[in-house]
């Protein structure tokens, strides 16, 4: 078991998504979703499912990628497998599995209009493995319209892991872009809409909201009873970030809004070499070399440019025994080498005695 975790890297999180994920989403801003027959979409051309995708400038939550970006990626190689990522395996977060759960016929035509241009040899639907371990009150479907839907046994973070969970090219895209280009074609309407958790120890009723892009989180607030709270989280609590007002307005990427009753995070204790973050890193890094470089403000080129394969995921500070939060060391110094890469500035060679 520790064999394969350290071969895979991640780590496991206390999920913490009831009573939300089992809650009906709540619709915000009059949108509406209609019944229909999917066999209406059958005959859809193909070059009006690649306009539509280029004019609607939908972004996959997971990624914040352009979904007219990750088609055309896909489209210089042939797709083994077509997933629609219905992963949530940050805590709290439960907006793309509602999104898939809740319009099933609607993420589903998303997937046949991109699997038309793609022409992929599977089809899944794949969901976080840990989602039903607080025992989830609505039953997890085997299938939606006759697509597999299937636990994927990887620890978080899952979704930058796909394609080397399955074999081949694999192209993955999240059921919430999915259900955005449905609702776009059924409707004829390019409307973006956003699926948002709300939950939270300060959130009395947790639940999963869909509004249109730019929202104001109060406006969503508005509707989940909030309680006094410290800290208002902006994304996951794996990697978003703390705002302070709730002026600010959600984006396809905003998975979730979090209300935290109490929340501190010590910084700054001292490393004690004890490799935890090595073995939770999916990236195969070595966090803590990077974060004690970034921490002395020492510019290494070779570590700099392993810090550029860093994807955020805050693994290595959330096992951290020294609390020294590596990953935010390392988000630092990953912008310090785009930084430097961008003014073309010579960086200082290696000098390892000091890292
Ligand atoms: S935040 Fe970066 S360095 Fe830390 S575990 Fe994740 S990928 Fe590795
Ligand atoms: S987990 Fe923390 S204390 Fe352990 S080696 Fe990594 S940075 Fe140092």
């Amino acid at each position: 078991m520790l064999f394969k975790r350290i071969i895979r890297g991640g780590i496991d999180l206390s999920q913490h998504k009831e009573p939300a994920l089992s809650r009906d989403i709540i619709m915000l801003d009059g949108i509406e979703f209609k019944d229909f027959d999917l066999s209406e979409y059958r005959d859809i051309d193909t070059e009006t499912i690649y306009k539509m995708i280029e004019l609607s400038k939908i972004r996959d939550e997971h990624t914040g990628e352009f979904l007219i970006d990750i088609i055309n990626r896909a489209l210089l190689k042939e797709t083994d497998r077509l997933l629609l990522n219905a992963v949530d395996d940050d805590p709290y977060t439960s907006a793309s599995y509602s999104a898939m759960k809740n319009l099933p016929k609607y993420a589903v035509l998303g997937l046949n209009l991109v699997g038309k241009l793609l022409k992929p040899k599977k089809r899944r639907c794949v969901i976080n493995p840990t989602l039903d371990d607080e025992g989830i009150n609505s039953k997890i479907p085997e299938k939606i319209f006759g697509l597999q839907v299937k636990k994927v046994n990887l620890s978080y973070p899952i979704s930058p892991r796909l394609d080397r969970y399955y074999d081949g090219q694999v192209v993955s895209i999240g059921a919430c872009a999915l259900v955005n280009l449905a609702k776009m074609v059924v409707d004829g309407d390019m409307t973006k809409i956003c699926f948002v958790t709300v939950a939270g120890d300060a959130v009395g009723y947790s639940c999963n909201v869909a509004c249109k892009v730019g929202t104001p989180i109060k406006e969503i607030l508005n509707e989940t009873s909030p309680e006094k709270y410290q800290k208002l989280i902006l994304g996951s609590v794996m990697s978003g970030r703390a705002i302070e007002t709730t002026d600010v307005g959600v984006e396809e990427t905003t998975k979730s809004v979090i209300l935290l009753k109490k929340y501190s995070v010590r910084t700054d204790l001292n490393c004690i070499g004890c490799s935890r973050c090595v073995s939770a890193c999916p990236q195969r890094l070595s966090p803590y070399y990077i974060y004690k470089a970034s921490k002395r403000g020492h510019e290494d080129k070779a570590l700099m440019q392993l810090a550029k394969l860093c994807t955020d995921c805050g693994c290595c500070s959330y096992v951290c025994p020294g609390k020294c939060n590596p990953a935010h060391y390392i988000r630092l110094y990953k912008r310090r080498a785009l930084l430097n890469e961008k003014e073309g500035g010579e960086l200082l060679e290696t000098d390892t005695n000091r890292v």
